[in-house]
């Protein structure tokens, strides 16, 4: 197999300087010239008789014989055409290399009506015999060649006269024609199209009836048949097996020119489609409508006939074998790539543009989800999938199906680059319009007052979500063309939905991780501030017992107030779970929640505890509890002083019991055990779940963040050695100051 030989088509237009009119073929076009080459403006040409869309509803015909046996003045007639034909006067040669033209008469209204077929093409063949260059029998062989290959009817012209004359020239160059047909049809087994041959006997004086110059004809053929040289298997075949017959007879032009015309009528009747009905015998048969059998057509179609043509030319011109089932092979590469081509400029055209527009937003960092992109997409699919169909499935089938997944295969890179760039879109703002609804229905909620449910906000917000996508996504989906399932995007989407609802519930835990801990705030503010006031009674509360409760004493202040921090804990806990659950939180989460939250609750309560030991309140709560042992007596009855009391007894002994409060107070200690509450216990463990994020707010608590180098102790240490001195000086000073003013009084009593 050679180079393929229609590529050298590509090119050939261009050099064709101006655009060729109609007026210009006129005579019709010479597809071969003297010089053996092809018009490169065939195509053209057929473009402009409106052949070219014609499809495989076209017919050619060419016409052999001698030079100058009025073959063009009989095409003139029979089509309508503009064949130059020699004049009467000067007799040389006309008609040079291959001219073709198409029917002219189609069509035509009243008795020129003849219901001829459609999209007739006619091929004027040089004459053979009797030329100036006589010599060159090459020509003659190339000719038929290029005819046989492409026509469905072959004219044999030959004057009546030269019936018999078995050395005529005639029958020279039937014995080409079957030569060449066997080499042809030897490469094409399994196509093995039939032609017709249809002599056209010319001067039919009318002696000798028809059938008998038939008979003669069909004798003289068989000879010739019979005498070729078969190539190996082929020694016997018949002439019949590649050529059905039919005979015309024509009166004399210049002699009875009303009869020829009226005959001539007669026959142009006979191009027509038509199919065979019967044959009887070898040369004998009955057909149906005109000349035109299906099985005649090359099956090229019309809009590929000129590239066709060429390369069929161009491999016989270079004497190369033909190969007509390689040729056709070759067209159908040639024409499915541009049809190809066509078909994909025009989908550029619809999708460029919206290509354009995405990738628009995608630079400007805002995705844009294009409108109705799946119907549009779809469209402009199934167009350019229709229109490569409708020109190339009437190409080499496998070649046209090679090409079709081929044409399939860029259409959907573009698609699919285009949709999922449609579907990050729609993923980005939905994830983001997702988050923004849950925010704001949170939000919402949250004005209304605190009956919101978080979990039912953003399963409803999620729902709305998907169903967008989903919806989106389906728009996009081509039935039949798997890659538009596009579930896995979907899925991912979701993933995504679920991450970002993830972080938002945690946002939302730490919201009521806060709320929960300013509630333990005030709680713990409010009842430890209490226990605190009760150092200033003097008496540790010790009044009265209301209802049954153990009297609480000074000692027993840490036990107290941890046991009620444990217990403004624990209900804290209890809340923090069961909005935590209604949140969907998980049981890490909750954990981590939980374990944060006591570890908060302990920097409160040390917090409010500081505050409570501030240099001047407790001060204050000192000499409040001084002053309480001093001025009251045991029942609770304020003293008044007289000289004779033991003023300095009471007041040592009600300076020393409030100066023990300062060790009390220097360390939370539990009075059954003498040793901090088990803190690190009661915060427990770090949750294995819990994330260095959880963990950045916190404060270190001694004793339980080890590595801190803080120990329980000092962490349960709540004054200084330092603080405690200064506050026993100060506070003696306090004591003094009343102890003076006590007994002045007693004096100032006396004198009174
Ligand atoms: P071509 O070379 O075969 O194409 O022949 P042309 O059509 O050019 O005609 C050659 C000559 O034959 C012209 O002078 C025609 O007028 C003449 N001619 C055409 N038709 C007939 C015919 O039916 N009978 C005769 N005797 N002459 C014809
Ligand atoms: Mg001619």
């Amino acid at each position: 197999l050679t180079a393929p030989s229609v590529m050298t088509m590509n090119g050939h237009f261009a050099s064709v300087g101006d655009a060729p009119t109609k007026e210009q073929y006129e005579h019709g076009i010479q597809v071969i010239d003297e010089e053996k080459q092809f018009n490169p403006n065939l195509n053209t040409y057929l473009q402009l008789t409106k052949t070219a869309q014609s499809g495989f509803n076209y017919h050619l015909i060419s016409v052999f014989g001698s030079q100058s046996t009025g073959k063009s003045t009989l095409l003139n007639h029979l089509f309508g055409t503009e064949f130059g034909v020699m004049s009467e006067t000067e007799r040389r040669q006309t008609t040079k290399g291959i001219w073709m033209s198409k029917n002219k008469r189609e069509g035509a209204a009243g008795p020129e009506a003849h219901g001829m077929a459609d999209n007739i093409l006619v091929m004027d063949v040089e004459g053979t015999d009797g030329r100036e260059r006589g010599e060159d029998q090459d020509f003659e062989r190339k000719s038929a060649l290029f005819a046989l290959a492409t026509s469905e009817v072959l004219i044999v012209n030959i004057w009546e006269h030269q019936v018999g004359l078995y050395q005529g020239a005639n029958m020279g160059l039937l014995k080409t024609v079957f030569e060449v047909n066997m080499q042809l049809f030897l490469k094409d087994k399994q196509s093995n199209p039939r032609s017709l041959l249809f002599f056209v006997i010319r001067d039919h004086i009318g002696t000798t009836p028809l059938a008998n110059l038939r008979n003669t004809l069909i004798a003289d053929l068989t000879g010739i048949w019979t005498s070729l040289s078969k190539p190996p298997g082929l020694e016997k075949s018949r002439i019949e097996d590649y050529f059905d017959f039919a005979f015309a007879a024509l009166p004399h032009k210049i002699l009875q020119p009303d009869k020829f015309i009226t005959e001539v009528a007669k026959l142009s009747t006979r191009f027509r489609v038509g199919h065979r009905v019967a044959r009887h015998g070898d040369f004998d048969q009955e057909l149906e409508g005109g000349v035109f059998l299906p099985e005649y057509h090359r099956r090229i179609p019309a809009d590929g006939f000129s590239v066709y043509a060429e390369g069929v030319w161009d491999q016989i011109v270079n004497n190369k074998d033909l190969d007509l089932p390689t040729q056709q092979e070759l067209l159908a590469q040639f024409r499915c790539d541009e049809i190809s081509r066509e078909v994909l400029e025009a989908f550029d055209d619809a999708i460029s543009p919206l290509e354009e527009k995405q990738a628009e937003g995608v630079r400007l960092g805002q995705p844009s989800v294009l409108k109705d992109l799946g119907a549009s997409g779809k469209a402009a699919r199934a167009k350019s999938i229709k229109a490569f169909e409708t020109e190339a499935s009437r190409y080499h089938k496998g070649v046209y199906a090679r090409k079709r997944v081929e044409l399939e295969g860029k259409i959907d890179t573009r698609l699919k680059a285009l949709y999922q760039g449609q579907l990050s879109a729609a993923h980005k703002s939905g994830v983001a319009s997702f988050s923004d609804a849950v925010v704001a229905a949170v939000k919402a909620g949250q004005k209304k007052g605190a009956s919101y449910e978080f979990a039912d906000i953003v399963e409803r917000e999620k729902e709305v979500a998907l169903e967008n996508f989903e919806l989106e996504a389906k728009s996009l989906a081509i039935e039949g063309v798997p890659w538009t399932n596009f579930k896995q995007q979907y899925n991912l989407y979701e993933k995504d939905l679920d991450e970002v609802s993830g972080r938002l519930r945690k946002e939302e835990m730490r919201r009521l991780a806060t709320r929960v801990e300013r509630w333990v705030r005030s709680r713990l503010g409010e009842s430890v501030g209490l226990e605190f006031n009760k150092l200033g009674s003097g008496r540790g509360g010790s009044g009265a017992p209301e209802s049954g409760e153990k009297p609480a004493t000074e000692k027993d202040l840490w036990d107290r107030i941890w046991n009620l921090f444990v217990a403004t804990v624990k209900e804290a806990e209890s809340r923090f779970i069961e909005r935590a659950k209604s949140y969907n939180a998980s049981g890490d989460e909750i954990e981590v929640g939980l374990w944060r939250l006591r570890r908060k609750s302990w920097g409160v309560l040390r917090a409010k505890i500081d505050e409570e030991v501030m240099e001047g309140n407790i001060l204050l709560k000192l000499r409040e509890n001084f002053e309480d042992k001093f001025r009251y007596d045991e029942a609770g009855v304020p003293r008044i002083w007289r000289p004779t009391d033991d003023i300095e007894g009471v007041y040592t002994k009600a300076r020393e019991s409030t100066l023990t409060l300062i060790p009390l107070l220097s360390r939370f200690r539990l009075s059954e055990t003498y040793a901090p509450p088990e803190l690190p216990e009661w915060i427990g463990a770090a949750p294995d779940s819990v994330d260095p994020k959880d963990e950045e707010d916190l404060t270190p608590i001694g004793g339980v963040d080890e590595e801190e180098g803080k120990s329980l102790e000092e962490e349960m240490s709540i004054l200084s050695e330092a603080k405690r001195q200064d506050l026993v000086v100060r506070f003696k000073k306090t004591a003094d100051g009343v102890y003076v003013e006590a007994k002045r009084s007693a004096i100032g009593g006396v004198a009174q």
